[in-house]
């Protein structure tokens, strides 16, 4: 596969790695992935524009890394127990992480909203409404679960 770009990072707790994309797929150290997220997030997009907010959104991943945690808190703090719930809430972890990792590309790129502004796709949104709704929903679960 082709790369497209190759940069080598460093995040605030102290991992070195290389980001790498190539066609549709991401390396992070050596972790390879496709790039669902982006392909949505950046349908459109012109081409520099896409690259670095990919690369931004990869060091993203680690940079919130431990922030994401935070997400089970609530169900932590409501005693879930079992797989099925730790299950739905890891979904909802994972989610939660794409959040994070574009909040972080929306603060360190610095023109996000005007790249946007000009040239979003109506894929784009309909994948943040799916994304945030997905965030949502063990959330809400648990608390119509929960006993008042
Ligand atoms: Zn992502």
């Amino acid at each position: 596969m082709i790369v497209m770009e190759r940069r080598r990072v460093r995040s605030w707790h102290g991992l070195e790695f290389t980001i790498e994309l190539q066609n549709g797929w991401a390396k992070i150290g050596f972790f390879f992935h496709p790039q669902l997220a982006n392909f949505f997030m950046r349908y459109g997009l012109p081409e520099k524009d896409r690259v670095e907010m990919e690369i931004l959104h990869e060091l993203g991943h680690i940079q919130m890394f431990p922030f994401v945690l935070a997400y089970y808190i609530p169900f932590y703090l409501s005693g879930i127990s079992g797989g099925f719930e730790i299950g739905i809430a890891t979904a909802g972890m994972f989610l939660f992480w794409e959040v994070l990792a574009e909040a972080y590309v929306f603060f360190k790129y610095r023109t996000y909203i005007e790249v946007y502004r000009k040239s979003i796709h109506p894929i784009t949104l309909a994948f943040w409404a799916g994304i945030f709704v997905a965030v949502l929903v063990p959330l809400i679960v648990l608390i119509l679960l929960s006993p008042a």
